[in-house]
């Protein structure tokens, strides 16, 4: 697209959404690429699709360790006929290559080589067309920036390998030139242009298709906010199984995937399908594999070692503090605690966390003991009675206490002290030192809820 075609786009439309994903190969330079024989990847399989020539040799060797690197080597693998050749190289391992395990395992089962450890140097052509790949031998280094071993040349591995077709196929970019990339931000959806916004493969160069179409509906749902248009979007749906207690039972078993049928190997030298899709009564059976993690996920009370992540459920409400417009919401059903005695910090729990969570620091830290709770710096305790129970918190030099009785909660904290409505959680017999409260009546609704979870946790 060029700047011409986008300033009319804008100008007739007031929200432009760029989904257009990265087009062009990324360049890839080594001496002799001019040569004929260097095919674009892109190009390549797009002529292939729409059977046009390719120009395609019967010794193919691809480069790079991509989706697309996988995609044209299985394509030319199926061109070549049985006395062809087609190999992979990549400067790193397998296991560090970052196409999908599935493309990799397919490339591996059609019996396409992966040569490991391989960095191209130069192609050698005679009369123009590609004979050979210059390569050398790479060994595993240090990390890099990416969290990869980064590779290192060995000094003296030159080799060479006889070829008539080269494919780079080391990553994509974008083919537009109206925003200023440098500037995109993986993290956010709009551009530098006012009511521009960029997602999918073009904001973060390859992730999943389910991760582009997330793309599209976030878009979509920042537009329409900022419209201030009330489509119910963000409405509440209610799940035909989220029963809390079938949900955990649930979770605690393995089903398996039904699985889908492929072709078998012998028969794979076409461009038919191989991987066939469900029937209706096996996509059923699929689908209701669910475990609704996005209504209760749990999965860091399942995984601890230390069994210190507590679960429990209180009902969603809303609570306002009267003659203001502060506000309290619970908006779901699920919550945890964390139990700091049990806890070693083993990091699990931040490891598993599918929203990319530290539950382990995040999580209210509930103590069993005052020795625990006098020795960490921030937390909750439970004290008292069962007919007038007492959560205390701290934060580092600030205490305060919730208590509840038959008839109402008392919050107390240096300045402030007063009685909350157990049925509204608003604020009754205020004995406060100060008339700034939110931030406490806030604190004394969030210890209500806590309160309710230490008792689950202690059958209190
Ligand atoms: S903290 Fe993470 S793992 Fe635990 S319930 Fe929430 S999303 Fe799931
Ligand atoms: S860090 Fe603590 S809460 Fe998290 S898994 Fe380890 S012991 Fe459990």
């Amino acid at each position: 697209m060029i700047k011409q075609d986008s300033n009319e786009l804008r100008k007739k439309n007031d929200f432009v959404y760029i989904a257009a994903g990265a087009q062009n190969a990324r360049a890839f330079y080594v001496e002799g690429m001019e040569a004929e024989g260097v095919l674009n990847p892109l190009q390549f399989l797009y002529d292939v699709k729409n059977e046009k020539s390719t120009g395609l040799g019967k010794r193919v060797l691809i480069i790079g360790g991509g989706n697309t690197a996988m995609d044209a080597a299985r394509t030319a693998k199926r061109l070549v006929g049985v006395d062809g050749q087609v190999r992979i190289l990549y400067r790193r391992m397998i296991k560090q290559m970052p196409a999908n395990y599935e493309e990799i395992k397919a490339v591996l089962d059609e019996s396409i080589e992966i040569q490991e450890l391989i960095n191209p140097l130069s192609v050698s052509a005679v009369n123009g067309k590609v004979a050979s790949l210059v390569c050398q031998k790479m060994k595993l280094g240090e990390k890099d920036t990416s969290g990869r071993a980064r590779p290192e040349p060995i000094d003296g591995s030159e080799f060479e390998i006889a070829c008539d077709t080269i494919i780079p196929a080391v990553g994509q970019d974008l083919a537009f030139d109206f925003i200023n990339t440098k500037k995109l931000d993986a993290n956010n959806y709009e551009t530098e242009l006012p009511g521009v916004f960029i997602g999918g493969d073009a904001l973060n160069r390859g992730l999943s298709a389910i991760a582009a179409i997330g793309d599209g509906r976030k878009v979509a749902q920042l537009i329409i906010d900022s419209c201030g248009i009330d489509f119910e979007t963000k409405k509440n749906f209610k799940k035909a199984d989220t029963d809390y207690r079938k949900l955990m039972i649930k979770k605690a078993k393995r089903i398996k995937s039904v699985g889908v049928s492929e072709t078998s190997l012998n028969q794979r030298n076409n461009f038919n399908l191989i991987v066939s899709s469900l029937t209706r009564e096996e996509t059923i059976e699929e689908a209701s594999r669910c475990l609704f993690c996005d209504e209760i996920c749990n999965i860091c009370t399942t995984l601890c070692p230390n069994l210190a992540l507590f679960g429990y459920q209180h009902q969603p409400f809303t609570a306002q503090l009267s003659g203001t417009e502060t506000k309290f919401e619970l908006t779901q059903v699920p919550q945890i605690l964390h139990i700091a005695d049990w806890c070693n910090q083993c990091g699990n729990c931040n490891t598993f966390c599918p929203t990319s969570g530290a539950p382990y620091k995040e999580k209210p830290h509930f103590h069993l003991t005052q020795e625990s709770f006098n020795n960490d710096s921030e937390g909750y305790l439970l004290v008292g009675s069962a007919s007038e129970m007492s959560l205390l918190y701290k934060n580092n030099e600030d205490m305060c206490s919730l208590t509840e009785n038959s008839e109402y909660f008392t919050y107390f904290s240096e300045k402030v002290r007063f009685q909350l409505n157990r049925q509204t959680l608003d604020i009754e017999d205020d004995k406060s030192f100060t008339d700034k409260i939110e931030k406490d009546w806030k604190k004394a609704v969030e210890m209500c809820v806590i309160l309710q979870g230490a008792k689950q946790f202690l059958g209190a």
